[in-house]
């Protein structure tokens, strides 16, 4: 853990800035033969030192917001070994797999063939249904579709990512109604389920503990992970996620215990309902649009950030870890394909650096910023994502890439480009 406070030096390259103590975790600096890299080619954390990093407004306004996953280190990890320990009795043991054989495959974990079925019955009906749609048709119906996709997708993004997961913005209670209710339209796992995978995705990323970890494969980080029973390690680390932000609000924890029921009507009984009440539209075809194929297409536009995002693109903050920036998901996840950036700064509420065009969830929040509804929203300074940058960026920044950073060198770096 962070022990000392050292001045800036040469030496050093910065690793995370943390926005509440203002401080950015550093690391020695990569020379030819010395490298931060362990044996797995993991960053090294093994000896950090902490160094203040100049303020701004940025960091300063954001420094006395409490955050979930700093929390986790820093302020609650007494009383999360306490409730750990309290509830240790209740909890079931890990579960144990065998290598999971079927057919000519073999898997980690055992296959829970329901979902499977479920999953690929949908994608088939869909693209059953987009092949005999009558598209020119039921223009109307096209664009309500496309709207109520847009709905959900902030739900996703502005709601359960930005928001309840990474606390990047505060919401009074109309937006945060109204987030809860978008995420509902969007109909996928609780949000106690989402906030905690992707909090573990974050803290444990490309590992066993990763909820749907990259390096098992395309397939398995964009469906496969849904499809099968969760590494044990995912289970283990999930647990020692801080969750209290979320079960202790009232109006999250009644959104979780009554899910299935906001899932049915905000998904699929009142989106589907509106077009033929409203203009007469055929209960088949609206079905088919609201029901199958903008499903649909909302679920595989959240899964290519954890596929897509992970696997193709350039990485101009940091090098060393997987994610990408990649501006196609970006477009179908309205801002969430900024995925190096928002490796590198998560608690940024943009998920971007640049691309707001692109970025439809952060023109949104600065909507209702603007109304009143979203305020204390963090973003890192520019002088900081600089830093970052040129220190582990691959290069290919637009306005900092021209200087290719101490590290781009690195053997053991190119070597991890390699693997990755
Ligand atoms: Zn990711
Ligand atoms: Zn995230």
């Amino acid at each position: 853990m962070i022990t000392t406070l050292t001045q800036i030096s040469e030496e050093s390259q910065p690793l995370v800035p943390d926005p509440v103590s203002k401080t950015v975790l550093m690391l020695p600096k990569c020379n030819d033969n010395e490298l931060p890299l362990d044996t797995n080619g993991n960053i090294s954390k093994s000896e950090p030192t902490v160094e203040k990093i100049e303020e701004t407004k940025e960091i300063s306004d954001i420094s006395d917001i409490s955050d979930v996953e700093d929390n986790v280190e820093n302020n609650n990890n007494v009383e999360n070994i306490k409730d750990n320990a309290e509830s240790i009795k209740n909890e079931k043991p890990l579960p144990h797999y065998e290598k999971y054989k079927f057919l000519f495959w073999e898997f980690e974990t055992p296959v829970i063939w329901v979902s499977v079925f479920f999953i690929t019955l949908w994608h088939v009906l869909s693209v059953y249904m987009c092949c005999t749609f009558p598209l020119f048709d039921k223009i109307p119906l096209v664009i309500y579709a496309t709207i109520i996709g847009g709905i959900s997708g902030f739900g996703v993004t502005g709601g359960a990512h930005r928001y309840f997961t990474h606390k990047s913005y505060k919401a009074r209670l109309p937006l945060k109604i109204i987030l809860l209710i978008c995420y509902s339209v969007a109909g996928q796992n609780t949000l106690y389920d989402w906030v905690r995978d992707h909090r573990v995705h974050h803290k444990f990323s490309e590992t066993d503990a990763d909820p749907h970890n990259a390096k098992r494969g395309f397939f398995f980080s964009h469906v496969g992970w849904l499809m099968m029973r969760k590494h044990p390690e995912v289970i283990r680390k999930g647990r020692m996620i801080n969750l209290t932000d979320i079960t202790g609000d009232p109006l999250v924890a009644f959104h979780v215990k009554y899910w299935f029921w906001f899932k049915l009507f905000f998904c699929f009984v009142i989106p589907s309902s509106i077009p033929p009440l409203l203009w007469g539209e055929s209960w088949y075809h609206s079905i088919c649009a609201i029901c199958f194929v903008r499903y649909v297409i909302s679920l595989n536009s959240t899964w290519a950030v954890n596929s897509f995002a992970h696997f193709f693109g350039n990485k101009p903050y940091d090098n060393y870890i997987r994610p990408a920036e990649n501006l196609t998901v970006s477009f179908f996840a309205m801002g969430e394909g900024y995925h190096n950036y928002h490796h590198t700064f998560p608690w940024d509420y943009r998920a971007a650096e640049v691309g707001q065009m692109l970025n439809v969830t952060t023109l949104w929040l600065n909507f209702f910023e603007k109304i009143g509804w979203a305020y204390e929203l963090r973003a890192p300074s520019s002088d900081l994502i600089q830093r970052i940058t040129r220190n582990r960026g691959d290069g290919s920044h637009e306005k900092w890439g021209h200087e290719v950073p101490d590290t781009y060198s690195c053997p053991v770096a190119t070597e991890v480009r390699k693997e990755q």
